[in-house]
């Protein structure tokens, strides 16, 4: 089984946490280890985004169309546009991904999986046109 593949079934296995819950509490053992071994230190990085409540699903109306802003450096106010499994506009993702395939995914696009599973995630409702303008922005 490729890398991408046990990532995509380590990440459908999880389940949402109940509401008022913390937010990991439904993860086993099993899939914490799972997640680590995939992804290592950018499973750290990706926890650490969630905790801080880095993460947000954009929904746009009325298309219901969906993106993810995920926080970057928090002293620099950075949020970066996310199609989690596909796309991110951050430099890692350009240089570590795309060009030299050293990871899976950077900790952004793991966040946003992650708290999406989770349902761990800020829900924003924005226009059409926002989400447009939004991405023509990147
Ligand atoms: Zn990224």
């Amino acid at each position: 089984m490729a890398a991408q593949e046990a990532a995509n079934w380590a990440l459908a296995c999880i389940r949402p946490a109940p509401p008022g819950s913390p937010p990991f509490s439904t993860l086993t053992d099993d899939q914490i280890l799972a997640l680590h071994f995939l992804f290592n230190k950018t499973l750290d990085k990706a926890v650490r985004i969630i905790e801080q409540g880095g993460v947000y699903r954009l929904v746009a109306e009325p298309s219901r169309r969906e993106v993810f802003q995920v926080m970057g450096n928090p002293k620099e106010n950075q949020h970066y546009v996310c199609f989690p499994e596909h796309f991110c506009s951050c430099h890692a993702f350009f240089f570590d991904i795309v060009s030299r395939g050293h990871q899976i995914c950077c900790k952004h696009q793991l966040a946003a999986r992650l708290a999406a599973a989770l349902q761990v995630f800020k829900p924003i409702t924005v226009t059409d046109v926002e989400l447009t303008q939004l991405l023509l922005d990147m």
